[in-house]
């Protein structure tokens, strides 16, 4: 498996660990077959959503009916997902039906046409969860609305931006509420992933470990930096400890864009490791393999381009 493969790939129900109520999605093994996630027990077409989404002044074009017996998820029809989504909402803690709505909606972090039309049902449970960190709803949410591995369906993400937009302030909540550092990452990714901060959102995931796959831009070669070490380091390989060149923390000053919200969020929040781990993910180095410099996030994709096709920068 490449860098870049895993940073696609690493499942957001790491968001969902434990400690809460909602542990027992977050703990599930994100590889799950098909045969294990049937579907819950409700199956009929005809969804409470559908009835409940009188929300217009969120989102117009999202009050429709919609026949889910024609929507695909990650295991064909979806006619399961509409009733998932009911039990979801009627019992928050019911980590089963999670789980088979993490597998069918973000199947290791790639979505389908039905992850796009769950998303104003998990904008409204989202946004009446208490603060709390790990809804389960918000991070699916901020899931699908991240996820850079779109399977069969053209990307309808920008119709449901006032949706995510109208859950920040669960996912600020969320941010204030972390227990810590690790958790305040996966809140920084909550919100990255709500904005459509793409890059930002599959990388910020990595952050809370606080060690980051990359790519170099110039050769390719598979990266991987440590974020936490003195000095953090850009290195070949996870093999611990790292040896390869030392990465300079970039100066908070010259920070601009998307990034200097974050920092300025994690310092409102007085999180110091995760203010440095932020300067030293955009902080410049060298490649291992071609010695070429690297600098401001480069080797891990973060540039124009997702800030650019993110919904937040659409409307
Ligand atoms: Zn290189």
């Amino acid at each position: 498996m490449t860098a870049r493969r895993e940073i696609t790939k690493k499942c957001p129900r790491q968001y969902a660990k434990a400690g809460n109520s909602d542990k027992g999605a977050g703990a599930q093994n994100c590889a799950s077959q098909a045969s294990g996630c049937a579907g819950g027990p409700a199956k009929s077409r005809s969804s409470t959503w559908r009835e409940r989404r009188d929300d217009v002044s969120v989102d117009e074009q999202v009050n429709e009916t919609i026949d889910w017996t024609e929507v695909q998820d990650a295991y064909g029809s979806a006619e399961a997902v509409p009733g998932l989504l009911d039990q979801a909402a009627g019992l928050p803690s019911d980590a089963g039906v999670w789980n088979d709505l993490w597998s069918r909606l973000c199947h290791q972090g790639t979505v389908y046409q039905a992850s796009f039309l769950a998303i104003p049902a998990l904008g409204e449970m989202a946004r009446v969860t208490p603060p709390m960190p790990h809804s389960q709803a918000l991070n699916l949410l901020a899931a699908i609305a991240g996820s850079t591995d779109v399977s069969g369906t053209p990307d309808t993400r920008v119709r449901y931006a006032d949706v995510l937009a109208s859950c920040l302030p669960a996912a600020e909540a969320y941010a204030a509420a972390a227990a810590d550092d690790t958790d305040f990452c996966y809140a920084l990714s909550v919100v990255a992933g709500l904005r459509g901060e793409r890059a930002w959102h599959q990388v910020l995931t990595f952050l809370a470990d606080g060690t980051v796959p990359g790519g170099c831009p110039e050769c390719g070669e598979d990266l991987c930096v440590f974020l936490d070490t003195i000095p953090a380091r850009v290195c070949l390989s996870w093999v611990e400890p790292p040896d390869g060149p030392e990465l300079v923390l970039a100066k908070a000053d010259t920070i601009e864009g998307y990034a200097q919200g974050m920092l300025v969020m994690a310092g409102r929040h007085s999180r110091g490791n995760v203010t440095h781990r932020l300067l030293a993910l955009l902080g410049d180095g060298q490649c291992p393999a071609c010695e070429r410099p690297l600098s401001r996030g480069s080797l891990f994709g973060l540039g124009v381009d997702d800030a650019q096709e993110g919904p937040s920068k659409r409307r």
